[in-house]
Order: C-alpha cells, then sequence, then structure tokens
C-alpha cells in the first residue's frame, strides 16, 4: 500500500474533474480539501457562461463507474445514437455514430453531474469543499497558497503541497505558476466563438429527442443537444469576424435575418431568438498546451487547467475524468507526491496532445465534411471494414467515444493508417470495393489491436 494514504492534499476548483478526483483521492484514503471559487451549486443557481449540456462518452463513463457513481449519474443521460444532419434544404438524416446497440453517448446537464459528483465526494468523511474561496496565486518558494475567502472578504495563505489544480481553462494556479517560470504556456485561440441559445420544451418537440442535431454550412455551425426536461440547448459557432460572423449580427434584425437565411427551420423553435442572442455571452474556445505540468511535488495541473482543448469532439471534461483514472491507478504504485506526478504527465502528456489535434480536426468534419458525399461513403466503408475486421479496424470515432481502452495517441495513429487505406479502397462510386483486396490491406497495415479492441 502506498505510504500516499493518509496524507493531506488540496485540490483548487470542485468543476468536474475537480469534484471527482476528490472522490477517488478520498477512496484512496486521501484527506483532501477542496477550495471553489463558486458558491455550493447545490444551494445555488449554476454560473452562466459555460456549456449547458455536455456529451459523456466511454471515456468519462468509465471513470465515473470507477468512482462508484454511475447509478446516480445514469437517470441525468439521454442517449444520443447519432448525428441528425439537417441541410439548408430542410432534409435531416441521421449519420449513426457507431453501429451496436451501446455504440451512443449520452447528453448530460453540466450542473446536475457536477452537484451529483460534490455530493458524492463530501460523502466521504475525508473530503471537505470550501466553497466562495478563490485561489489568487501559488508560491513555490515559499510553498504558499494564496485564497481569498469572498464570504469574509479576506485572504489568507495556506501551506501549498501537495495541490492539484483543477480550476479549468483559465486557470489561476497556470497563470500563477507561468509568471514564476516554473512553466511554459502556450494559447492557441480559434477565430470561432460560441453562443448558447435554449429550445423550450415545447417547440423542441419537433425535434427527435436522441440525437445530437447538426446544422453545418462549411465555415460554421449550429449545434444542439437534450436535457431532460424535454429543452434542447443549441450552440452556433461561428467566425468572430468576416462577412458571415459576430461581428455582422449586432442588431435583432440582423440576427433574424440571419437565422432566416441559415437555419430557417430552427427560426420558429426559439421564439424569443433575439432577445437571448443579446443576453446570452460568446465565449471563446481555444487549445492550451502547458509544459510541464508539475512543480516538483508541489504541484500538479490536470484536466483544462492543464490541457483545455476545443469542444468538437465531446472529450475535454471525458479527457479530465480520464486523467483522474490515471492519477488514481497510478497512486497505489508511488510513495511520493513527485514521482507521481512526474509519472502522472509523463505517461498522459502523449494522449492528451492527440486529442487536441482530433478535437481540432472534427471542427472541419462537423460544420462541413458531414455534407459531403465522399465523406459519407467512406464512413460506410469504414463500418463495413469494421464488422468484417472487428480486432483489426474500428472507425477513428468509434475508438475516441467507445474505446476506452484503446489511448487517444493510439487511436490518432491507427486513425491515419485507416484514412489513407480508405482513401485507397474508395473508388468515387458507391461500389463496394474489391473484397480480396481490402482484406489483403486491412492485414498488411493494420496489426490486430492488442488492448482487445474489439
Ligand atoms: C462550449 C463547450 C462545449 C463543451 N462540450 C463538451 C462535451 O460535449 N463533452 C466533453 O467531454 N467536454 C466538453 N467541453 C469541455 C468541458 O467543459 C471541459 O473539458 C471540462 O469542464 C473540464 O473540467 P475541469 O474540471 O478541468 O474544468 P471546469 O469544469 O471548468 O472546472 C473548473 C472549476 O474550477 C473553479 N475555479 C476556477 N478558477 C478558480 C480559482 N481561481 N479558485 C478556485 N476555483 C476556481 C471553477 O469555478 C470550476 O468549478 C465543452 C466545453 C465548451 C466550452
Amino acid at each position: 500500500m502506498s505510504s500516499l494514504r493518509g496524507q493531506p492534499v488540496s485540490v483548487v476548483g470542485a468543476g468536474l474533474a475537480g469534484a471527482l478526483l476528490a472522490l477517488l483521492l478520498a477512496r484512496r484514503g486521501l484527506k483532501v480539501t477542496v477550495f471553489e471559487r463558486r458558491a455550493d451549486p447545490r444551494q445555488s443557481e449554476p454560473e452562466r457562461g459555460r456549456s449547458i449540456n455536455l456529451a459523456l462518452a466511454a471515456r468519462g463513463m468509465r471513470a465515473l463507474e470507477r468512482a462508484g457513481v454511475m447509478d446516480e449519474v445514469r437517470p441525468l443521460l439521454i442517449p444520443m445514437r447519432g448525428r441528425l444532419v439537417h441541410e439548408r434544404s430542410g432534409r435531416a438524416a441521421l449519420q449513426p455514430y457507431g453501429q451496436r446497440e451501446h455504440e451512443v453517448i449520452w447528453s448530460v446537464g453540466r450542473a446536475a453531474l457536477n452537484r451529483v459528483l460534490i455530493e458524492a465526494a463530501t460523502r466521504q468523511g475525508q473530503v471537505s469543499v470550501r466553497f466562495r474561496q478563490t485561489c489568487l496565486a501559488v508560491d513555490c518558494a515559499s510553498n504558499t497558497l494564496r485564497l481569498r475567502d469572498q464570504a469574509q472578504r479576506r485572504d489568507q495563505a495556506l501551506a501549498l503541497a501537495p495541490c492539484i489544480a483543477t480550476d479549468g481553462a483559465g486557470s489561476a494556479v497556470r497563470v500563477s505558476l507561468a509568471a514564476q517560470g516554473r512553466l511554459q504556456v502556450r494559447e492557441e485561440w480559434l477565430d470561432h466563438d460560441y453562443k448558447e441559445l435554449s429550445i423550450a420544451p415545447q417547440a423542441a418537440r419537433a425535434l427527435e429527442p436522441q440525437a445530437l442535431h447538426i446544422w453545418p454550412r462549411g465555415g460554421f455551425m449550429l449545434i444542439a443537444l437534450p436535457n431532460t426536461d424535454g429543452s434542447f440547448t443549441a450552440t452556433l459557432f461561428l467566425s468572430r469576424h468576416g462577412a458571415q460572423s459576430f461581428a455582422t449580427l449586432g442588431s435583432a434584425a440582423s440576427v433574424t435575418a440571419f437565422f432566416a437565411a441559415e437555419f430557417p427551420d430552427v427560426l420558429p423553435l426559439i421564439p424569443d431568438l433575439t432577445a437571448q442572442f443579446a443576453a446570452h455571452p460568446q465565449g471563446q474556445l481555444g487549445t492550451v498546451h502547458t509544459h510541464p505540468w508539475q512543480v516538483g511535488g508541489q504541484v500538479l495541473l490536470l484536466g483544462d487547467a492543464a490541457h483545455a482543448i476545443v469542444p468538437f469532439h465531446g472529450q475535454g471534461m471525458n479527457a479530465a475524468f480520464e486523467d483522474c483514472t490515471l492519477l488514481d491507478t497510478l497512486i497505489p504504485e508511488h510513495d511520493d507526491w513527485a514521482t507521481l506526478f512526474a509519472r502522472f504527465a509523463s505517461a498522459r502528456r502523449p494522449d492528451t496532445e492527440a486529442i487536441a489535434q482530433m478535437a481540432l480536426e472534427n471542427y472541419h468534419e462537423m460544420r462541413d465534411a458531414v455534407l459531403d458525399a465522399g465523406f459519407v461513403r467512406r464512413k460506410t466503408l469504414a463500418m463495413a471494414l469494421e464488422r468484417r475486421f472487428p480486432e483489426r479496424f474500428i472507425p477513428r470515432y468509434s475508438m475516441v467515444m467507445f474505446h476506452p481502452e484503446i489511448p487517444y495517441a493510439e487511436a490518432l495513429r491507427r486513425g491515419a493508417l485507416q484514412a489513407g487505406l480508405l482513401e485507397e479502397l474508395d473508388a468515387g462510386t458507391d461500389a463496394a470495393p474489391d473484397a480480396a483486396r481490402a482484406e489483403r490491406l486491412v492485414h498488411e497495415r493494420l496489426p490486430p489491436l492488442t488492448s482487445g479492441g474489439a
């Protein structure tokens, strides 16, 4: 048993990763104090300005199973069996995500999931969550964690180490460590922003409930995910500047005209569109690359604080939860924080870099490629190859979403091999490719998945 058992540890941020991590650490026998900037979400309205619902997939679910909370999470989930693609003409077609009954992804409300995780963590006697405590900075030289108590309006300094920072994409801990020259940060902002819009339950009856709806329009797109109350949360992803951009949507008339031209079937679903458009925040999207993620045994960054990504593969939370799984797995093998943090960072980095890249690539796929006949043909072919060679060929999307036993980096590597193979086999017509040639190429290029991918 690890000698870390019984030791105190601080966690900064009780968001999705922080709350799950606190629970897992407590189950390992650690004494956890979590400092969270917000008020207790079990007693207050959720903050606006964050995505309201998220796609949960196998990697995230595996972590939730591990923490023993799936029974509480399951009632919050709505299955999404595929992308329901809405063309400008009004034609809509479902592109299934997978081809087995269980190959679905799940829409879940952020606030409800966060509440369940905080509740489960605090049920562990070993966890104390202190709300309305904002981390101002960390100082490794003096081993200090500086916090502002918002209720008392006073600052305090506590002993820092060991501390795990799960304070999200804008992490104050990361900013503070970067300012001290302890790590390097590269932020790559997308020139596309997002805005969320709500479709009320009554109007949402027009939408198939068990799907992720997409209105792809080439340079931009609208998506909508279902909520348990029958409503949908729609998100517009659009360039900040340019001919068709948020910059041109400054007036109610321009917003209505834009929706009438681009999303005419959505316009009647949001009668208060212009009011919502004016009231809801316009969010930024980007990828955060940080190196290193840890400072000795004092601080470790985890989740979005270490590696925030764009949301187009629906994997940011799933990856953050998978971080928690990995750290939890490594704890029994380590007796000191410095080696644990270093081992976690070196084992995990290749995978988070891979999902960052795949998430960016998926934006193009969602807003554009799904309408392309060649894309649809190759997707059908990929599914056929998976049925014939399940131990060798699994579409990249499926590896990422349904196969947590295949690391992200491996999904990226095999995905590239498979894409080349599909290019070669795709004759540009609907005719099925030569079966013997397909078999030869698959066997030559794709060794069997060692991790039991089938
Ligand atoms: C539009 C959009 C859609 C998305 N869709 C998906 C999806 O479908 N599927 C998916 O898997 N992921 C999705 N994501 C990504 C997902 O939201 C994040 O990856 C996930 O929330 C990361 O969890 P986290 O705990 O690291 O950070 P967060 O959930 O952001 O939690 C950070 C916590 O730290 C607290 N905090 C912040 N600063 C401080 C401070 N100074 N002191 C104390 N506490 C602090 C915050 O209040 C918060 O509680 C989406 C993201 C966006 C923006």
